[in-house]
């Protein structure tokens, strides 16, 4: 049976009243809508809503406008299902692109495509997560007998905070399980978060263990040795390690030092179209070995059919001819890297004499301030923020898994974009620091 909200007399499911009762991302999308309506009033530093870039956006306009002028090409992407595994000229540009550039040992069978990532990690966690499928040996342990319970296994994420995305994809409750990462003073007002390999040793029933990389909402990139350290205990355990590679190596490749990416048949690589700067063509990519490829396209058959077909057709030969590697090293890299020092020199200087920490932005377009000990919650300096046209995202939400309350740090941290046109960024910041440095002078 249903349930009734009272007011609409709408009968919700208990899967229904998870999905519509407020999670963090849909508070973090409405915010955005406020942002798109109340037009050039607010100062959006809040989504995950990549800059527009003009050297970016010519070189997808002079893309689209070949794909209309290519005999069929716009008829074929518009007018017909892909396969339930996404576009396999696409696959195949992307795995000869990574064979050649990475040298990974994959063909495009290893390639799956999503609208968007975030239907990949929806498919993925309920695909490894939950009670354990009908496989024999996956009851509870000690239990005994041919009632035994199924045994619930969770994704273990390795980095708290991490996105907040992930939270609510669970289609059955308590899907995530998490430690609080560990914190590196680096002097001069940065920090570096770390992972607690001790603390994770401990953690059991886990399906597979996933991280952001760069991380949203930090800019942190974890170590090439703290990943491949990760990717042993995935395989000591027996389940993937899925690497969500948003932001990462080797396109749209927001990132700012040396980092590998890394990819074997235990790891599951994620990645998306989306921060280059074509968020609205919704393509998420999933590289990983053929068992997982098919699963997806089973998932995708059901959920969707076949995911869409114009970011594989405007995409593909980018890729194909490796020009999108150089799109992301000469454009977008440079761009948000400017933009991270340019944003860091501005609250280092307002924040002088404040205990605020700043996280090292070394990926993506976030900077996460913590501010220990501040006498006001995230939540209420989120609303004061609102209140003078500034949009952050509060940190609450970024500790998906972590039944950990007593943290403070969930209570101290926002997270600021820098992705928005300057001007505005720049008085959004200066906004922030007064903001701050009242709640710290005055409560
Ligand atoms: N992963 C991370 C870390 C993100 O920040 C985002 C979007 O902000 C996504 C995944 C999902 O992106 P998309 O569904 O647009 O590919």
């Amino acid at each position: 049976m249903g349930r009734d909200d009272g007011r609409t007399g709408m009968k919700l499911s208990a899967l229904g009243r998870r999905l519509t009762g407020g999670s963090g991302t849909r508070s973090l999308m409405d915010d955005l809508g406020d942002v798109a309506t109340a037009g050039g009033g607010l100062v959006n530093l809040g989504g995950g809503n990549p800059s527009l870039i003009p050297a970016a956006e010519r070189v997808f306009r002079i893309r689209m406008q070949a794909l209309m002028q290519r005999g069929g090409a716009f008829e074929r992407a518009i007018g017909a299902y892909d396969a339930p595994e996404g576009e396999r000229g696409f696959a195949r540009a992307l795995a000869g692109l990574l064979r050649r550039e990475q040298g990974w040992d994959l063909t495009e069978r290893n390639v799956a495509l999503t609208n968007g990532s975030q239907s990949a990690f929806l498919a993925l966690f309920n695909l490894f997560a939950g009670p354990a499928g009908d496989d024999g040996d996956e009851a509870g342990e000690g239990s005994g007998g041919a009632h035994r319970p199924r045994r619930s296994r969770r994704i273990l994420l390795p980095l708290s905070p991490e996105y907040i995305g992930y939270a609510d994809t669970g289609l059955g409750p308590g899907m995530f399980t998490s430690r609080r990462s560990t914190i590196t003073d680096l002097g001069d007002g940065m920090f570096k978060y770390g992972v607690d390999f001790e603390g994770l040793e401990a953690v059991g029933d886990v399906a597979a263990i996933c991280l952001s990389r760069p991380t949203n909402p930090t800019g942190n990139v974890v170590t090439d040795g703290e990943l491949a350290r990760l990717g042993a205990l995935a395989r000591a355990r027996g389940v993937p390690l899925i690497v969500d590679n948003a932001y990462g190596l080797p396109f749209p490749g927001i990132v700012f030092g040396d980092a590998a990416p890394a990819w074997d048949e235990h790891t599951i690589l994620c990645m998306s179209l989306s921060k280059l700067g074509l968020p609205g063509l919704r393509t998420g990519i999933v590289i990983a070995r053929e068992e997982i490829v098919s699963a997806l396209a089973a998932v995708n058959a059901v959920f969707c059919l076949a995911p869409g077909s114009l970011g594989p057709a405007l995409a593909t030969e980018l890729v194909e001819s490796g020009e999108v590697l150089a799109l992301g090293r000469d454009v977008i890299r440079p761009h948000y890297a400017e933009r991270a020092e340019r944003a860091v020199d501005r609250l280092r200087a307002g924040f002088d004499g404040y205990p605020v920490r700043i996280h090292e932005p070394e990926g993506a377009f976030f900077l996460w301030l913590w501010m220990p000990g501040l006498p006001i919650t995230n939540a209420a300096l989120y609303e004061r923020l609102k209140a003078r046209a500034v949009i952050v995202v509060s940190g609450q939400y970024f500790f998906p898994g972590l039944e950990d309350d007593d943290w403070p740090h969930k209570r101290e941290c926002i997270r600021i974009s820098y992705a928005d046109d300057w001007s505005r960024i720049e008085h959004g910041l200066a906004v922030i620091v007064e903001e701050v440095r009242r709640a710290y002078d005055d409560g």
